[in-house]
């Protein structure tokens, strides 16, 4: 088994590559300052103009795609299109949820999420995608996904497991190496006692109990979250962060195990690694036995500086399932690789969720408690198939209510073409179909059950109004996008693109759908772990 983590010995070697990785770097950025718009770099023999292996992004996949790489000595640049973002004592790296800023949104005037407050342009968090029939929330920065997420890590139990992936993957390995090692690798584990009877998570408690009594089984989540660090907020020693109910723009107590906090800083450290921000791919081509990656560097307000090329012998696709495919349509449009196959495109889900605004009928702080806490697992007791809920905190939700997010098992699929016109690639999803009526209805049957304890008591039945007394559930948007480039269609088994030799999918582009009723983040960074393993033994 691959070590998990990086030994003292390449730490120290990491330190020396640290400085000559950046006096490359420096050189690299005053080839960049050209004033011309566009630079070909290709053809010369530094780390800035050819690499064995080039990753693009480094959300979860790309993260460990890179370390895994890093670690094997193999010479890597991770291009990624957002900045870093380091936290520190002043706790001022993020915007808030209250007071969104241009840090929050991807190159737009308006807020990303449920606030359409205007904000400068910059290249900040979360970029809404409005695709045809669904909107996509997607992430943007060193560390991808992570940066953002309320930080569940939820497996998929096995029955659930093999109502999404091929039979010849096995559950029985995913759960005692891949699943359990990125647990580890993440430092996730579930709320401790004394922080869930804090006065922050009283909505968690209420949570488990309305679970209890309404006979739903529950458990508590594994969360990639340091407890220290809430910790400290509850007493003061830090300013509130998780608890209160700051997640999708960032952490400010630095609460969060992000990847730049393990898998990207081992591969840093590893001192074969290095991340280039403000890296935008915009092209990948065949070279002759290799392949030229070609992005551009951008400034903080989205600006091209100027346009590189590097080459490179393999491609580790980890722009996530909105950027890897988006980029291989363009490929497949423009003949840049020709040979990839029709599956390109295809199986794309929204990982069956669902959000639903639950009026309690009690005072809760619906605004508090972050990130996440409980799990409600109504599998068994659905009639539209197995249902995950998740209580967290919104702070544009009504006083007295519990906001969920729903994931199920989608019964459609996606699918993307090339708008030559427009220039780019766009997905097409029915967002009105029957199909997408029954997650609805899946989400609002579990909800019910719900309604039924509370409607027993006289009080809480008469503080629900009218038009809350059913709790609507709403699948328009996803931040949790699936597929694309899936396993076993256009790539094999381990992610390795079909048609080509050294074109691999490491991240939810590869993952048909949908994760089985779970948050993505923990099945996309096992299957990558597994890919990982099996391509550094294999194809290196
Ligand atoms: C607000 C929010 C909350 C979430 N909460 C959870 C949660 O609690 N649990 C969970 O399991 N999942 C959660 N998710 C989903 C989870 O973040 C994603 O499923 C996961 O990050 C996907 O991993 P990935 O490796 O596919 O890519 P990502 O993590 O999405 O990373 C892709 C990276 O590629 C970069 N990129 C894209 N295009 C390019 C390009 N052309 N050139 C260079 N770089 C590029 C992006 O900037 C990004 O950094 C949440 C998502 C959001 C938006």
């Amino acid at each position: 088994m691959a070590p998990l983590r990086t030994s003292r010995r390449s730490v120290l070697i990491g330190g020396a590559a640290a400085v000559v990785s950046q006096t490359l770097l420096a050189a690299r950025g005053k080839a960049g300052n050209h004033t011309e718009k566009s630079t070909s770099k290709t053809g010369g023999s530094s780390i800035g103009t050819k690499v064995q292996a080039v990753v693009i992004g480094s959300g979860f996949g790309g993260a460990i795609a890179a370390h895994r790489l890093g670690e094997k000595g193999i010479k890597t640049l991770v291009l990624e299109r957002g900045r870093r973002w380091n936290t520190g004592p002043n706790q001022d790296t993020f915007c808030t949820n209250e007071k969104p800023d241009g840090r929050a949104g991807w190159l737009t005037d308006k807020a990303p999420i449920f606030n359409s407050a205007k904000i400068e342009k910059e290249t900040g968090l979360i970029e809404t995608l409005i695709e045809d029939g669904i909107t996509v929330w997607a992430s943007c920065g060193v560390g991808g996904g992570s940066l953002v997420y309320n930080t569940v890590l939820l497996q998929p139990t096995e029955k659930n497991f093999y109502q999404c992936y091929p039979s010849d993957v096995s559950y029985e390995e995913m759960d005692k190496v891949f699943y359990p090692r990125v647990i580890e690798m993440l430092g996730a584990g579930p709320i401790p006692d004394d922080v869930l009877n804090s006065k922050y998570y009283e909505n968690a408690r209420i949570t488990q109990d309305l679970l209890n009594e309404a006979g739903v089984p529950s458990k508590r989540l594994n969360v990639g979250t340091n407890w220290h660090v809430v910790r400290k907020e509850i007493n003061g020693a830090l300013k509130p962060s998780a608890i209160s109910g700051e997640i999708w723009y960032g952490a400010n107590s630095g609460y969060k195990n992000s990847l730049d906090k393990n898998y990207l800083k081992y591969a840093e450290e590893s001192g074969h690694v290095e991340i280039e921000e403000h890296a935008n791919v915009t092209e990948i081509a065949e070279n002759g036995s290799g392949y030229v990656v070609t992005y551009n560097k951008i400034d903080s307000k989205g600006t091209i500086l100027s346009t590189e090329r590097i080459e490179t012998e393999k491609v580790f696709f980890g722009a996530g399932s909105m950027g890897t495919t988006s980029l291989l349509m363009r490929a497949k449009a423009k003949g840049t690789l020709p040979k990839l196959n029709s599956e390109v495109g295809q199986h794309w889900g929204n990982n069956g969720d669902t959000f639903a605004v639950y009026a309690s009928g009690q005072p809760t702080n619906y605004k508090e408690g972050g990130p996440a806490h409980i799990l409600g697992a109504d599998y068994d007791d659905n009639p539209f198939g197995p249902q995950s809920m998740i209580a967290f905190p919104m702070w544009v939700s009504p006083k007295g209510s519990i906001t969920f997010l729903g994931m199920s098992i989608p019964k459609q699929s996606g699918y993307w073409d090339f708008d030559a016109k427009a220039d780019k690639a766009v997905l097409h999803w029915d967002g009105k179909s029957k199909a997408v009526k029954q997650m609805v209805d899946g989400m609002e049957h579990s909800c019910s059950k719900f309604e039924r304890i509370r409607d027993q008591d006289p009080a809480k039945r008469s503080a629900v109004p009218d038009a809350m007394r059913k709790t609507k559930a709403g699948a328009t948007a996803t931040a949790h996008p699936c597929g694309g480039a899936v396993m076993g269609k256009a790539c094999d088994l381990y992610g390795r693109i079909k048609g080509y030799k050294g074109l691999y999918v490491t991240d939810a582009a590869f993952i048909p759908l949908a994760t089985a009723a779970t948050n993505p983040a923990l099945t996309i960074a096992a299957f990558a772990e597994r890919s990982m393993e099996h391509i550094m033994q294999n194809d290196f």
